[in-house]
């Protein structure tokens, strides 16, 4: 639940990570490192990569930040998007109004940014639907339902500047290589310093973060949205040394989190097996195997994901099958023979 009064009315960090970027990171509720908001300075563009969620205070939390750091809000000229959650763009058209900044992101986010009530009701309906598909209670919406009536007040922006898959941004002193890594969530850019700098992730890694698909309206309910994620991973984390996620510290060692992420992701596909039995049940009947009496309706959305993200990797193994029964309900049973 979105509790502003006792948000913090300070920066949690604000440090330089890299040669010519600071982060500040934004209070977020019941985000413990809240959200990131990289500043880009240099011989370009004066740069925000990402700008933290619309609650009342957060724009003017952040224009203290920046005056802090010698750069006005007024003087901030691009803003780069990395992926569609509301914490990230949510300040974005804002921004802009008070800045004249030009937003830049894939075409998709557009969608998002110029109808932010709208396309958060498309994404309830679509919640309501994948409940019901997976055999969950639709009280798991509920925290999702109290949301809407701050959408409702987000004043609607455009993507200035569209970009795609190797597009070059220019960003302070570095030039940013676009590469669309879909798997947190189906619009997860990283932008790629060239000549070995920093990539600017997103939510595409962080530390304490586990490898689980958001899903939501933008993936197809037959989509297979965590092994497109693992492959981008392996990509992401060959070609940057330096991370600078979304919400966290900055990432000296790809390889290594991705390593310890991949090792937990495994335990969970294999709790997800070990629960599973001959007779095909629903995910959320499943959590309530591998979870008893443990999930709460908070967090039920983010369980579902995780189970449901074990089931396409143990289903592209060829150790469970689903089948859609006639009422529209997806069901799970082991299948190694
Ligand atoms: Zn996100």
């Amino acid at each position: 639940m979105l509790r502003v009064s006792t948000l913090p009315t300070e920066p949690l960090a604000v440090e330089d990570v890299a040669p010519g970027v600071t982060r500040i990171a934004l209070p977020v509720p019941s985000l413990e490192h809240g959200v990131n908001v990289h500043v880009v300075r240099g011989d370009g563009p004066t740069t925000l990569v990402d700008t933290g969620i619309p609650l009342p205070g957060t724009l003017d939390l952040l224009a203290g930040a920046l005056a802090g750091i010698g750069v006005p809000l007024a003087d901030v000229e691009q803003v780069l998007l990395t992926h569609h959650h509301f914490d990230h763009l949510g300040l974005a058209s804002s921004i802009a109004a008070r800045s004249a900044a030009r937003i830049v992101g894939l075409p998709e986010l557009d969608r998002v940014l110029s109808d932010p009530a709208g396309h958060f009701r498309v994404e309830l309906d679509w919640g309501e639907r994948h409940a019901a598909r997976h055999g969950a209670p639709d009280r798991l919406l509920s925290g999702t339902r109290r949301a809407l009536p701050l959408m409702a007040t987000l004043p609607p922006g455009r993507v200035d500047v569209p970009v795609d898959d190797g597009d070059v941004v220019r960003a302070g002193d570095l030039d940013l290589v676009v590469h669309r890594r879909p798997g947190h969530s189906p619009t997860d850019t990283v932008f790629v310093a060239a000549g070995a700098g920093p990539a600017f992730v997103g939510d595409h890694l962080f530390v304490g973060a586990p490898i689980t698909p958001v899903l939501g309206s933008m993936v197809a309910d037959d989509g297979r949205p965590a092994a497109a994620y693992l492959e981008g991973l392996d990509r992401t984390a060959a070609e940057a040394r330096l991370l600078l996620p979304g919400h966290g510290p900055a990432i000296a060692d790809p390889v290594a989190l991705l390593t310890e992420r991949r090792a937990a992701l495994d335990r969970k596909v294999d709790r997800a097996h070990a629960a599973l039995g001959d007779d095909p049940v629903t995910a959320w009947e499943l959590g309530g195997r591998v979870w008893p009496g443990r999930i709460s309706m908070t967090h039920g959305l983010t369980r579902l994901a995780a189970l449901l993200a074990s089931l396409e990797l143990l289903e592209a193994r060829g150790r469970v099958a689903r089948r859609v029964d006639p009422d529209g309900v997806v069901r799970w049973a082991r299948d190694d023979g």
